[in-house]
C-alpha cells in the first residue's frame, strides 16, 4: 500500500526540524503556530563565528496553508559566540534570524515548474525545516565579527590590545632596536657616539 506516488525520501517525524502539516489542513488561510524547543543542528557557522554546540533554540513558527503549498515563518533568537575579527578575543551575541520558506505541495504547479534546489518541497505531510533553518542563520551571522562595535584592535608592532596600553604608546624610534638599525643604515644620523 504505497501512499507516495513520488519515490522520496521519507523524513523522519521524530526529528525536532520536521514538522507535521496535516493539522494545518489545505485550504489556502488556514495556520498553525507551534512552538518548540528544538536542539541547533551541529556544524552551525563560519570560521569566526558559530552557533555554541548544545544549544537549545526556542522556536516559534508559523504554519501556513497557501495555494501552493505550506508557508512557514518564524523569528528566532540565535546564541552565537566567536573570535573578534580585530583583537581575536573570544566573544558572546545574540542574533535574530528570520525564516520564511514556501514547502510546494507534490504535484502543485510549484511542484512542476520548478527546480528541486528552487523551492523547498512537502515531502508527503512533512517538511524538514533543517535546510532553511541553516541557510537563514548562516545569512545572519556576522561577516566580520566584532567583540564590539569599537573595537580599536591590537597594536601592528606589539600585538598588544590598545585597550591596554597608554594613548601615547608608539613604536617610533623609542625602540633601541630600531634606533640601531636605522643608525646602520644612516650612519651619520642619531648614534654620535657620547
Ligand atoms: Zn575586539
Ligand atoms: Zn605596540
Amino acid at each position: 500500500m504505497p501512499e507516495n506516488r513520488k519515490t522520496q525520501e521519507r523524513l523522519d517525524p521524530r526529528k525536532p526540524l520536521v514538522f507535521d502539516t496535516r493539522e494545518v489542513g489545505r485550504r489556502p488561510g488556514s495556520m498553525k503556530r507551534l512552538r518548540r524547543p528544538v536542539p541547533v543542528p551541529e556544524d552551525l557557522g563560519l570560521d569566526l563565528v558559530r552557533v555554541p554546540v548544545g544549544t537549545t533554540l526556542e522556536l516559534d513558527v508559523r504554519l501556513e496553508s497557501v495555494l501552493e503549498g505550506v508557508l512557514v515563518s518564524s523569528t528566532v533568537s540565535v546564541p552565537i559566540e566567536g573570535e573578534c575579527g580585530r583583537c581575536l578575543e573570544p566573544f558572546q551575541d545574540t542574533v535574530d534570524v528570520d525564516i520564511q520558506e514556501l514547502y510546494a505541495y507534490p504535484d502543485s504547479e510549484t511542484d512542476e515548474t520548478t527546480d528541486e534546489d528552487e523551492v523547498s518541497r512537502l515531502q508527503g505531510d512533512f517538511l524538514d525545516l533543517e535546510p532553511a533553518l541553516r541557510d537563514a542563520v548562516v545569512l545572519a551571522l556576522p561577516s566580520n565579527p566584532l567583540c564590539r562595535d569599537d573595537c580599536p584592535g591590537l597594536c601592528p608592532d606589539c600585538g598588544v590590545h590598545w585597550d591596554d596600553l597608554p594613548p601615547e604608546h608608539s613604536h617610533d624610534v623609542a625602540d633601541p632596536r630600531w634606533a640601531a638599525l636605522q643608525s646602520l643604515q644612516d650612519p651619520g644620523r642619531g648614534s654620535q657616539p657620547k
